[in-house]
């Protein structure tokens, strides 16, 4: 009962985000209740696995005592302070510190936000300061990558490049330019690592000299492994080619770890992986663990320094309400601990169970690829593999996948026609790895059987 009156407020009220509103009002919303560690359970008393992460950011899991305590606490002390007018609190001051220190290279500067979305919005404004400050505001063009997601505020969705967050909304703005993704399996140049750098290499260039050359190109944008555009994974080396043209060239690079951030991948920070220091890196979701909402620019000295000089005695423009709030920063401190006292490690060790769980899916008749890295993966479905045809767009395969994996107690992504992703919390034991393997095949063996997608 309380459910169908929920559905019905719902239907009425809420503008669900990346939704089709009048689809959305027909199928009414599932109601989540309750979750603790990988677990959620819905409205219905119905347990699942989340596979997801929330949104690939609760990486520490549910009902976490420690950080409810940490929220809690620092509600009672001090529930609110600004940054504005020289102010600032001592969760948010130690917070920015321990990013510092965590973050690779000279990346010693933080500023806070809300999320991803905004942290994004800030470097191309911070960007834009430095560049002009440095004598160069003709670097005014910005770049990044088709199936690239940056975030969903105007500006961001302009360096996004999914047709669904352009159309309709005027965007993207013509100092927004793309080059083609790194997309191994379906990529035109061939999937050998040589060919896809050479050819993303190549691509860069290109652009640089299409939109006037280097004296006009502000930055480049990438993550470390495309996450919305179907966790579309670049071959080693490739993050490590693109931040050296970037400074071959002079351009700021961006690197955007609002997903692969805070052990999704392994180590703290994707960029480790291959060993570079990017000049901006954003990050959001597992620096809270989704609990509370927070993301943050970590900016280089250099970027910083000139920016500061720049600016001199007058005040640089850029500010939030709600940017490094002591509650959220207090969490971000106890999540950080949780990740130093065995959260990275147990997520490596699942990863690893994870990757070898649904490489085991390979001689399924649907997929196409597995591909991941540590606690970030996605299976690739087609109806021919020597082909590599996707499912059929007209069956809203999903949609159907989704709700399949569902009713058999797991959550996971379905993006378009017919790509699984996955990015469970951290936290998760063998068995529940096993569980997402298991649910996931027959999701699998389930859709075979459908008439329409084959
Ligand atoms: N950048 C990337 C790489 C993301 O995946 C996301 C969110 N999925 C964002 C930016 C935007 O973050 P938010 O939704 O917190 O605004």
């Amino acid at each position: 009962m309380l459910s169908n009156s929920l559905i019905e407020l719902d239907r009425e009220h809420w503008i669900h985000p990346v939704a089709s509103y009048r689809g959305h009002e027909k199928a009414g919303v599932r109601v989540l209740r309750s979750a603790k560690g990988a677990t959620i359970t819905d409205a219905s008393g119905k347990q699942l696995i989340d596979g997801f992460a929330g949104l690939w950011c609760v990486n520490a899991g549910y009902g976490h005592d420690s950080i409810v305590e940490a929220a809690a606490n620092q509600m009672r002390e001090l529930a609110y302070a600004t940054g504005y007018f020289g102010l600032g609190s001592e969760p948010a001051i130690r917070l920015a510190a321990e990013l510092a220190e965590r973050s690779p290279g000279d990346l010693n500067r933080v500023y806070f936000t809300l999320g991803g979305s905004d942290a994004i919005d800030s470097t191309v404004r911070f960007i834009r300061y430095y560049q002009q400050a440095r004598g160069k505001p003709q670097k005014d063009q910005f770049i990044s990558i088709e199936q690239g997601y940056h975030g969903s505020s105007t500006v961001g969705a302009g360096l996004t490049a999914l047709p669904v967050f352009h159309a309709g909304f005027g965007v993207p703005y013509d100092w927004q330019h793309k080059i083609p993704s790194h997309y191994t399996y379906r990529n035109p140049a061939g999937s050998t690592p040589d060919a896809v750098i050479a050819a993303s290499l190549a691509a860069l260039r290109a652009k640089v000299e299409a939109v006037g050359g280097a004296e006009r190109v502000a930055a480049f944008y990438c993550e470390p492994i495309q996450g919305s555009g179907g966790v579309l994974v670049p071959p080693p080396g490739w993050v490590k080619a693109m931040r050296e043209l970037c400074r071959e060239l002079d351009i700021l690079f961006v690197a955007d770890e609002v997903i692969t951030g805070f052990g999704r991948t392994g180590p703290l920070f994707a960029c480790e992986d291959e060993d570079i220091v990017p000049d901006l890196m954003t990050v959001a979701k597992g620096l809270t663990s989704g609990y509370v909402p927070m993301g943050a620019v970590l900016m280089s000295q250099k970027v910083y320094a000139v920016i500061a000089d720049g600016a001199g005695a007058a005040a640089v423009g850029h500010g939030y309400t709600y940017s490094a709030h002591p509650v959220s920063a207090a969490v971000g401190l106890e999540v950080l601990r949780l990740y130093d006292n065995g959260l990275l490690d147990n997520g490596r060790k699942a990863g690893a169970r994870l990757m070898a769980g649904l490489a085991s899916l390979g001689d399924h008749p649907l997929v196409g690829e597995v591909r991941g890295r540590g606690m970030l993966a996605a299976v690739e479905l087609v109806t021919d593999k020597a082909r590599k045809t996707p499912l059929p767009a007209t069956s809203a395969p999903a949609q159907r996948i989704f709700d399949r994996a569902w009713d058999k107690g797991l959550v996971i992504r379905a993006f378009g026609n017919g790509v699984l992703g996955y990015a469970p919390p951290l936290c998760c034991t063998d068995s529940e790895i096993d569980a997402i393997v298991e649910r996931t095949r027959a999701t699998l063996d389930e859709t075979l059987a459908d008439p329409d997608v084959r």
